[in-house]
């Protein structure tokens, strides 16, 4: 199964994927991830990333296309894939359908998460990552603000420097710009299903279930 989760920064694609790719065993590769390890190990890729990644800018297709052909060809990609911020720009999408012809990879499903930019922008700015275990936290959901829910850690929840509101706002942006297009051109070509990302997480989990099965 190849599933492409679509949609605006904070609309919880990582959240979706993560249960998703647990519950059915398949790889989630999510190319902010990615893109963040290689900053976090200064290598090349990382290096040229960082500050574009840091201002809220998208890294360029090249990079991004060489990337995910590279994750792919090295895993068992025939075992089925979650992509999760992959692809962002129509030229992106034009790279993805060449890998996929190329590794022979069939139809995905795409699912799109919407949710107004108020509530992501809340979202976002509430977003925390506990340095001690790696657990996404956000502030709205926990009674101790300085203690992570996971690890029991005390003051250890760092922001992503591309959280800050300015930065949000700014990748929203972007993503209305140059990622929303690619969503008219999957229509075009593919069965698309739009859902809120507004619901509970066991909701917005469940009704991606329904497109999987059908059921929809
Ligand atoms: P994300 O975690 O998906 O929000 O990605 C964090 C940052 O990584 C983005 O703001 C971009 O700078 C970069 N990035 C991730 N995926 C892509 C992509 N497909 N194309 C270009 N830049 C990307």
């Amino acid at each position: 199964m190849q599933i492409i989760l679509f949609g605006a920064p904070g609309v919880g694609k990582g959240t979706q994927a993560k249960i998703l790719s647990q519950k059915y065993n398949i790889k989630h590769i999510s190319t902010g991830d990615i893109l963040r390890e290689s900053v976090a190990r200064k290598t090349d890729l990382g290096i040229a990333a960082k500050e574009v990644m840091d201002s809220g800018d998208l890294v360029s297709d090249d990079l991004m296309g060489g990337l995910v052909k590279e994750t792919l060809a090295n895993m068992d990609y025939k075992a089925g894939f979650i992509l999760d911020g992959f692809p962002r720009t129509l030229e992106q999408c034009n790279l993805m359908d060449g890998i996929f012809e190329e590794l022979d990879i069939e139809k995905p499903f795409f699912i799109l998460l919407k949710a107004d930019t108020e509530v992501i922008v809340n979202r976002l700015t509430k977003r925390r990552l506990c340095s001690k275990c790696q657990t996404i936290v956000n502030l709205n959901d926990i009674a101790d603000l300085n203690t992570c829910p996971n690890c029991n850690a005390n003051d250890s929840f760092i922001e992503r420097k591309d959280d800050k509101e300015e930065v949000i706002r700014k990748r929203l942006r972007i993503y209305r710009e140059a990622t929303l297009p690619v969503l008219d051109y999957y229509q075009e070509k593919y069965k698309v299903a739009i859902l809120n990302g507004t619901d509970s997480v066991e909701m917005v989990t469940s009704n991606i279930e329904k497109v999987l099965t059908g059921n929809d």
